[in-house]
């Protein structure tokens, strides 16, 4: 039998695809593992979205996304996350493990729409909508011993 799949953001497996084309420094041991058995399932939002790498930075200003020169970017980011949405119908997935901090991926902090590096608590538009939609959704400092509890 299959063994239940698990969506993970793309750029915390290593793979080139944040704003700034730099790669995420992280511990990606646990990811990589479940990589090799099969079971998940990567994504960029922003990217499966229709945005480049590189790409102007945004941060979510109320109901909208926008990038540091102003350009309303609300339609990409919105597409990115129900492609997100789509992989996790198709396959029956349950868990995401999801870039913290990030207007897409972030399940807990996003920063405040005033490109002046302060956070504030709140959610990614791919992940808030992948909630909704009843996935448990994590970031890459929790414990995923327990998000993979879930599965
Ligand atoms: Fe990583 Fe998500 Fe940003 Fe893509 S949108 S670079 S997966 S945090």
């Amino acid at each position: 039998m299959d063994q239940n799949k698990i969506l993970v953001s793309a750029c915390l497996l290593g793979e080139r695809v944040r704003y700034d084309g730099k790669i995420v420094l992280h511990d990606n041991g646990v990811l990589k593992k479940l990589q090799k058995e099969g079971r998940v399932i990567s994504i960029c939002p922003e990217v499966e979205g229709g945005l480049s790498v590189p790409r102007d930075p945004a941060e979510i200003v109320g109901d909208k996304v926008i990038t540091t020169n102003k350009k309303d970017v609300t339609k990409e980011f919105y597409k990115g996350a129900l492609v997100a949405l789509e992989l996790v119908k198709k396959y029956g997935i349950k868990v995401a493990i999801l870039k913290s901090n990030s207007p897409s991926c972030s399940c807990k902090f996003v920063y405040d729409g005033t490109f002046s590096k302060k956070l504030i608590k709140g959610k990614g538009v791919c992940a808030k909508l992948l909630q909704e939609n009843g996935v448990k959704v994590f970031d890459e400092r929790d414990d995923l011993g327990v998000a993979l509890a879930y599965l």
